[in-house]
């Protein structure tokens, strides 16, 4: 899992300050690959105020702190105390991160699913939840969204999240000295 740090290359200037302690849920979303291709390109897209642009529809702002590109990069392109617009009363307690493609018919590639459930795998571990944007209640102004899509499942995210998030605490545990073994039975 490879995470990128491109927070000053996307910062939209408008920085809604919030306490990360008040974070309790991690949502997934999608985002078009007609916006960019990776989370330089999509802030970009995102500063475009036009009328029917990206940014018309978040004030300027950028929407995701993580954006997933198709060859698994994770980019960061916002601080976590950055309260940022992907899903109306949820934003508050939300970190966003935004898988790039259409899984309304399409699934992640490889990479993605990989650096998905990873990258997922660690925020359980961490404490938070983990939601698909449209299974919030009023996460979005059109309740028929399909985000992130159905083919990104959520249910088997959160399994495979969980069974990495396992694995992480096993190794947390064992770094610290405790042994696992077992008597053969
Ligand atoms: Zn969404």
């Amino acid at each position: 899992m490879k995470i990128e740090n491109v927070i000053n290359q996307c910062d939209d200037g408008k920085p809604r300050s919030r306490k990360f302690e008040t974070v309790d849920k991690l949502i997934v979303h999608r985002i078009g690959e007609s916006l960019g291709t990776t989370g330089e390109e999509i802030a970009e897209a995102f500063r475009d105020t036009s009328r029917w642009a990206a940014g018309s529809f978040t004030a300027g702002e950028h929407p995701y702190h993580f954006i997933i590109r198709k060859n698994g990069t994770i980019d960061q392109c916002l601080t976590l105390g950055d309260h940022a617009p992907h899903a109306r009363r949820w934003n508050a307690s939300g970190l966003a991160v935004a898988v790039i493609g259409d899984f309304r018919s399409i699934a992640p590639t490889p990479e993605q699913w990989d650096a998905l459930t990873r990258f997922c795998g660690l925020w359980v571990l961490y404490g938070l939840k983990l939601f698909g944007h449209d299974e919030l209640p009023g996460g979005s102004k059109d309740p028929s969204k399909a985000c992130p899509g159905v083919m990104l499942n959520m249910d088997t995210l959160r399994i495979e999240a969980e069974a990495t998030a396992a694995e992480y605490a096993k190794t947390a545990v064992e770094w610290s000295g405790v042994s696992f073994e077992t008597y053969e039975t």
